[in-house]
């Protein structure tokens, strides 16, 4: 096992990773910007290393900052949360190069599954079911309206080297098509510097269902059911929950056995998440994330696992400490994402917390790096907490986390809290009733 890990991230999900990593007995080394020098993972981890200037691109994004971090400390290993560098194949090819253990997948998944047409593709080939769309990239309008015309419309032109939900433009009819195809290239341009895109059949009142897989590089992989992400801001995901209102007991293990096959077949390591849609009874795969979802710990709630130690221990050489008949799910979970940000109009809002008080009880789970006087620096994403509860069943969750949420007191700046306590009251979420497109329209009827 190893002994000292360098945790290449901020916030929360850095807390998470020192946590895991003092239960299991490791030494845990933050890396920080001068802007987090009074960070909460600065405080906990046992050693920290100022590794840049504000920008995340000269510190948290730089590879050789951390790499010199992990050398300076004798870090074997580097868990790197999510987002960041979490799923860039240069880093984790540096990181082999220099003997440093990567707590995440190869840098050959990574590369096949960042690139959605290639994972489109790849997933086929294992069986899983895709959106009906192009074979590939559509390179000229021309090709575009024939794939629009033989897969019908409406449809969604997306960026091949997509993510975080920019580069994606619907097309209702042919006349709508040619704009869209042209936007959703040069955003994609700007973006992630690859116009590439591809056609999709846009999918009319879909949930977004992931499956959370686990495999242990040796052919072996579960499956831990799904969660239902389907409340979602600009593509962006604000309530999630496990197990997914929509999904029964058969339909969990006929796709989940699909997935953990798939992921098995390539000798997958650690943790994954492959996301669908889910639209009468059918799953459609779009994307496979090659790492921890900030979204996870609905799954640890009902499956009583903590992903972090099972990905550290895979990473370490060790076996997976579960198979599939292991795992049972107990209850309910629902995680809602806490922003600094202001309503109607999501604008960030950083700022100083002059009090901070996270809610307690069973079933609770408070992850924030928030702390009385805590200065939130504006460079970073505006997510600062996730409130977590888990019931005997959905209702008990629901009743749980309004609970949960009226304890919880956060002041000197706006958070997005105010949207969950709304959201609570309406019979479509307390019925489990939604799609991808319920809370936008919720929103401009109620905030817009
Ligand atoms: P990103 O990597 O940018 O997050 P995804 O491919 O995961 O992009 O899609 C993000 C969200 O966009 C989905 O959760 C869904 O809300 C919407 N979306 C993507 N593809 C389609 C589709 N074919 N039809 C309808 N909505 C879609």
């Amino acid at each position: 096992m190893f002994e000292k890990i360098l945790i290449a991230n901020r916030g929360e999900i850095a807390l998470r990773v020192i946590r895991a990593c003092r239960e299991m007995g490791i030494r845990s080394v933050a890396v920080h910007s001068t802007a987090d020098a009074d960070a909460m993972h600065v405080r906990m981890a046992d050693e920290s290393v100022c590794i840049g200037p504000n920008s995340s691109t000269d510190s948290y994004l730089s590879i050789p900052a951390i790499v010199s971090a992990c050398e300076i400390t004798g870090a074997q290993a580097i868990h790197p949360g999510y987002g960041f560098l979490s799923e860039n194949a240069t880093f984790v090819q540096v990181l082999e190069d220099h003997e440093i253990a990567f707590i995440g997948p190869t840098a050959e998944h990574i590369r096949i599954m960042g690139d959605k047409i290639t994972a489109k593709d790849t997933m086929k080939r294992l069986g899983v079911p895709c959106v009906p769309g192009s074979d590939g990239g559509v390179a000229d309008l021309e090709t575009a309206k024939v794939v629009a015309a033989e897969i019908g419309y409406p449809v969604i032109i997306k960026a091949t080297a997509g993510g975080g939900g920019r580069g994606m433009k619907v097309a209702a009819d042919e006349a709508g098509l040619e704009i869209a195809f042209r936007t959703a290239r040069s955003e994609a341009k700007a973006a992630f510097g690859n116009d590439e895109v591809y056609i999709e059949k846009y999918l009319q009142r879909p949930r977004h269902i992931e499956i959370q897989v686990f495999g242990d590089g040796r052919g072996r992989a579960v499956h831990l059911g799904e969660r239902d992400c389907s409340l979602q801001r600009r593509h962006q995901k604000v309530f999630e929950e496990a197990p997914g209102p929509a999904i029964d007991a058969e339909t969990r293990a006929r796709i989940g056995r699909i997935c953990a096959d798939a992921v098995a077949a390539i000798n997958y390591i650690g943790a994954g998440t492959i996301e669908f849609l889910f639209e009468d009874g059918e799953f459609y795969f779009i994307e496979m994330n090659t790492r921890l979802q900030v979204e996870h710990p609905v799954t640890e709630a009902i499956f009583g696992v903590d992903l972090v130690r099972e990905q550290i221990r895979v990473a370490a050489g060790l076996p997976m400490d579960f198979v599939q008949e292991d795992l049972a799910i107990r209850g309910h979970a629902i995680e809602v994402r806490i922003n600094a940000e202001k309503l109607p109009g999501f604008a960030p809002c950083p700022g100083t917390i002059t009090q901070y008080h996270a809610p307690g009880g069973l079933g609770v789970r408070m992850d924030s790096a928030l702390y009385d006087g805590y200065r939130i620096p504006p460079y970073y994403d505006s997510l600062i907490g996730k409130l977590i509860v888990h019931g005997r069943d959905r209702p008990e969750a629901l009743a749980r986390l309004k609970r949960a949420l009226g304890e919880l007191i956060v002041d000197g700046i706006d958070t997005t809290v105010p949207l969950f306590h709304a959201l609570l009251e309406e019979p479509d979420i307390q019925a489990g009733n939604y799609s991808i497109h319920w809370l936008e329209k919720w929103l401009s009827a109620n905030l817009g």
